[in-house]
């Protein structure tokens, strides 16, 4: 960061999973980075609070220079586009085969939590799926609600106005580190399948060795807005307190939908029937 938040702007947190205040790994100013003794969650202590967490969202240029950047056409060139064009196809082809479906075309309701500027929701909705969509930035929303003529919600999963068992499959691609609380928005991830329905996520990885050998200058930690680490253990852990079964994951910086990513795992659950 540019320039240090105020001290008012910090809070102390806690491992969402068991309230552990966690152990000290080191420091990166102003923020602790903390692993809970009990669950190896790795999770910022003292973090932005949500208002500050929010302020980073609500910038216009949020998503420009990430991986998400692209707001443009899906034609158009930018190697970040690029990158988001073979991890969304790559993604949708781990879906279909995790789902035991054809490739080619889809058949079904997908929420896509997170959405970007849309390029993964288009891919989808041009596979077949029918798509809903939502993001917490309004530079997002307006640009996939324009992309895909599509109404698209702007907040937070704890208050998107979808109903239970509504989705066969609920996507978020690099969300879960920025949640409030992972358990809580996995939970709520499980009410809004249907059962035999699936939750599709990539995640950076806590346990990879950048991540490891780095430590501070891993390029992924970004404290400000990377409030929660996994690693393939305390991931799939997770997913299964919230009630998922038939847990997919990998770290493979060669399959498709996680291409060239060395500290990133993809993975794949299902609302058992
Ligand atoms: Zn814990």
């Amino acid at each position: 960061m540019a320039t240090a938040p105020p001290a008012d702007a910090l809070e102390a947190a806690t491992c969402f999973r068991c309230g552990d205040p966690g152990r000290l790994e080191f420091t990166a100013r102003p923020f602790g980075v903390r692993r809970c003794p009990d669950c190896d969650i790795v999770f910022i202590s003292p973090r932005l609070d949500l208002d500050g967490r929010g302020a980073l969202y609500d910038d216009a240029g949020y998503f420009e220079g990430s991986v998400y950047s692209g707001a443009g056409d899906d034609d158009e060139g930018g190697l970040a586009t690029f990158w988001q064009r073979r991890w969304a196809s790559g993604r949708l082809d781990t879906l279909a085969r995790y789902r035991g479906q054809p490739v080619d075309t889809a058949d079904g309701r997908l929420l896509e939590v997170g959405c970007a500027y849309g390029l993964f929701a288009a891919r989808a909705l041009a596979r077949g799926w029918d798509v809903a969509a939502m993001d917490v930035s309004a530079a997002g929303v307006a640009a996939t609600s324009a992309r895909l003529g599509i109404d698209v919600h702007h907040g937070l999963l704890d208050d998107a106005p979808f109903a239970p068992s509504s989705f066969d499959v609920v996507a978020a691609w690099d969300v879960l580190e920025h949640v409030p609380d992972p358990g809580v928005f996995l939970a709520r991830v499980h009410d809004l399948l249907v059962p035999g329905g699936t939750v599709a996520l990539s995640l950076p990885n806590v346990a990879s060795l950048p991540a490891r050998s780095l430590r501070t200058r891993w390029w992924t930690l970004r404290p400000d807005e990377h409030i929660w680490h996994f690693s393939p253990e305390t991931l799939a852990a997770t997913l299964a307190d919230a009630g998922f079964t038939r847990i997919a994951l990998t770290t493979s910086p060669l399959t498709a939908g996680n291409l060239g990513r060395l500290d990133s795992m993809l993975a794949m659950a299902t609302r058992p029937a």
